[in-house]
């Protein structure tokens, strides 16, 4: 259930709020918002029956949720979207987020290169992998520790907030050095001690939707970093398996406005890893901002064709500032605020 205090209830009456629900042991999440203070009793049905709050001091409504997911749902935030800061990076509400760069950190060059070029085209966030969930075990892994160095050089060269991926919880110390974001792989999404460890690091988080989850599962992933009080959490939609085989993954972009609907986290679209095929970006793209999306991941390469992984995907950074333009004004279109490029120096 969601507690709301009234405007003005004081320190010690949201305390014994706070008492009165771990008191039968339920757990309380206490959002502190500008005007009223919300708090969030998550347990099982039977613990939460016996919070008994009628009449208590400071307590001007207690809200059912009985949706599943409870800290993720749209009803916890009173139907507001929460707006996520990274690093000065706003994503969320009004806000949209152009996530940019290559699928793999290779070397310096590329690196930095992706990186100056995103900036340029008004990027707001670098994405890059230092590892790599990949198909095959045979195939690069990604550059681990030493990717995470130049993901470091690039965010001092640019001063984008870096979004990276963490497959192993026993990586978590180094990506935590680098990363603004820290991105679950479709792969992993269901992976629950890995998010367990993401929601105590405190650090934001992306999820990527798995390739066959429904949005609910989605959402009971999120949880599982939520409930360890991180408040952080955007959601992704990449793509899902159907039994199309004309192109890679379907992207589901009836996902964009029906999470809307059933939570209050920004969600973002990656058109990269849904298509496969960069003539497909373009549009999808657009059509992704169009529909309301928070922000979109893409991935952009110096040499596509040299890419180590996903450069048939990747668009080139030399025509990545036309298709920033032409996505930033599909978002406008959706009532979104889009940071303008970067002046050119
Ligand atoms: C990626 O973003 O590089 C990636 C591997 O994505 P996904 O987990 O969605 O396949
Ligand atoms: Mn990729």
């Amino acid at each position: 259930m969601m507690i709301v205090m009234k405007a003005g209830a004081t320190d010690a009456e949201i305390d014994a709020v706070v008492a009165r629900v771990e008191g039968v042991g339920a757990r309380a999440h206490v959002s502190r918002g500008e005007e009223v203070t919300l708090i969030g009793a998550i347990g099982d049905r039977e613990k939460e029956a016996r919070i008994q709050l009628d009449g208590h001091p400071g307590v001007a409504q207690v809200v059912p949720i009985l949706k599943p997911y409870k800290l993720a749902s749209l009803e916890m935030r009173r139907g507001e979207a929460s707006v996520l800061d990274i690093a000065g990076a706003k994503v969320g509400g009004p806000h949209f987020a152009l996530i940019a760069g290559p699928c793999t950190i290779e070397t310096r060059d590329q690196t930095l290169q992706s990186a100056a070029a995103v900036k340029a085209a008004g990027a707001t966030m670098f994405r890059g992998g230092a590892y790599k969930p990949r198909t095959s075990p045979y195939s690069f892994q990604g550059l681990g520790q030493e990717g995470l160095r130049l993901l470091q050089e690039a965010k001092e060269q640019t001063g984008l907030p870096v979004v990276t991926e963490l497959m192993d919880a026993r990586d978590l110390e180094p990506v935590l050095e680098v990363a603004d974001v820290i991105q679950v792989g479709a792969r992993n999404m269901q992976n629950y001690p890995l998010l367990a460890e993401i929601g105590r690091s405190g650090r934001p988080a992306l999820i990527k939707r798995g390739l066959s989850s429904t949005l609910e599962e989605l959402l009971m992933a999120a949880e599982y970093i939520l409930k360890e009080g991180n408040e952080s959490v955007m959601l992704c939609e990449r793509g899902i398996r159907t039994f199309e085989t004309a192109y890679r993954f379907t992207l589901d972009l009836m996902a964009v406005p029906v999470l809307k609907q059933m939570t209050h986290l920004p969600v973002i679209v990656d058109p990269s890893h849904a298509a496969g095929r960069r003539d497909l970006v373009g549009p999808l793209s657009l059509a992704a901002a169009a529909a309301g999306a928070d922000g979109i991941i893409v991935e952009v390469h110096p040499e596509p064709d040299e890419a180590i992984c996903d450069g048939p995907q990747a668009l080139r950074t030399d025509e990545f500032a036309a298709y920033a333009d032409q996505v930033r004004r599909a978002a406008e279109l959706a009532g979104k605020v889009v940071p303008a490029a970067a002046p050119a120096r």
